[in-house]
């Protein structure tokens, strides 16, 4: 791991730092050592939650390549008794995939025209299958791990591939795993393909639970480093913490933060500056607060396009500005 020192989207170095713990199955499966705390911080400028700890290629390699196969499944039960094969294939049951394609089609038809989206990118999208039927008439995927798409997704190794404008990017529940999602979505949008009218569709799981103040304190810190020592504490101490999460949207006094697989924890004040930075102007900005496996609190949905150049700065700082929450 490698560790920041500033924001990783505004560069602030002013945050909030809480100790948390790294759980036995990253430590072993992904890191290969025994660190088992870590930090977490909360950005003062942009609210950004986020991890001061950031995974390197290596083990981002580890942890993505295989993603919920067997030799994942095995190792994250090891450690997570209560991680069982439901849970590790939930998020590509048929009935989620179905569930995440219409609410993405209800918010692009209220949003767009969706007549006018014929070439289609899903980046990072696994193998294609959470693209609406109804979006686009010619469907890509650019994914790392170049899985083989679903019928009528063609995998594509960079957006210049497909040789013309594409009109819609669908970048869905990637940005909380990337260590440098601002280099990544600048590249994105620096890339061949993305022009002034391709539109680019964010959404990322909001995940803002309430921190008790117990947690910011020396004493806390102090047994959070004695305790996390032995592993029978860490796995014990996770499980509480995970349902305490799921059942009030809180990290209690006895709980404790744990890094996994999302790293950074946006709201719409975060995305909205993220989006900025990597030269986009936001045209719409939702929450839809709906509860799903991983929050209780729903996702935030961004639609943007490149920044028009011929703006100032402050026209388009404003313009974000106004943008409001659904
Ligand atoms: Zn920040």
């Amino acid at each position: 791991m490698y560790v920041v020192n500033k924001c990783p989207i505004c560069d602030s170095a002013e945050y909030l730092t809480i100790p948390a713990m790294i759980p036995d199955f990253i430590q072993k499966y992904v890191l290969k050592s025994k660190q088992h705390i870590c930090e977490f911080c909360i950005c003062n400028h942009c609210q950004l939650r986020f991890f001061k700890n950031r995974y390197n290629d290596k083990e981002l390699e580890r942890l993505y390549s295989n993603y919920r196969g067997e030799a994942y499944f095995q190792a994250r039960r090891r450690y997570e008794p209560w991680y069982t094969k439901k849970l590790n294939d939930s998020n590509l049951s048929s009935e989620v995939i179905e569930r995440r394609k219409h609410l993405l089609e209800e918010y692009l038809r209220t949003h767009t025209d969706l007549s006018q989206l014929n070439i289609v990118v899903d980046f990072g999208g696994d193998r294609g299958q959470f693209i609406p039927k109804s979006v686009g008439t010619q469907k890509y995927l650019l994914d790392v791990s170049q899985v083989s798409p679903v019928e009528g997704v063609t995998s594509i190794a960079e957006l210049s591939d497909i040789g013309s404008s594409v009109d819609l990017i669908i970048c869905a529940h990637v940005l909380e795993h990337i260590p440098d999602m601002y280099q990544m979505l600048c590249d994105l949008v620096g890339s061949d393909g993305f022009t002034d009218r391709t539109l680019l569709y964010i959404e990322v799981p909001a995940e803002q639970w309430e921190i008790s103040n117990f947690l910011k304190t020396t004493f806390y810190e102090k047994n959070l480093k004695t305790l996390t020592s032995w592993s029978v504490t860490r796995i014990v101490w996770d499980f509480f913490s995970i349902v305490a999460r799921a059942m009030f949207n809180k990290v209690m006094f006895f709980n404790v933060i744990k890094i996994h697989e999302h790293i950074n924890f946006y709201n719409e004040k975060s995305l909205i500056e993220l989006a900025a930075k990597c030269n986009l102007d936001v045209i719409h900005l939702g929450h839809d607060h709906s509860k799903n496996i991983s929050t209780q609190d729903g996702n935030i949905r961004l639609l943007a396009k490149k920044k028009n150049t011929m703006q100032t700065t402050s026209d388009n700082e404003s313009s974000a500005g106004k943008t409001k929450a659904e």
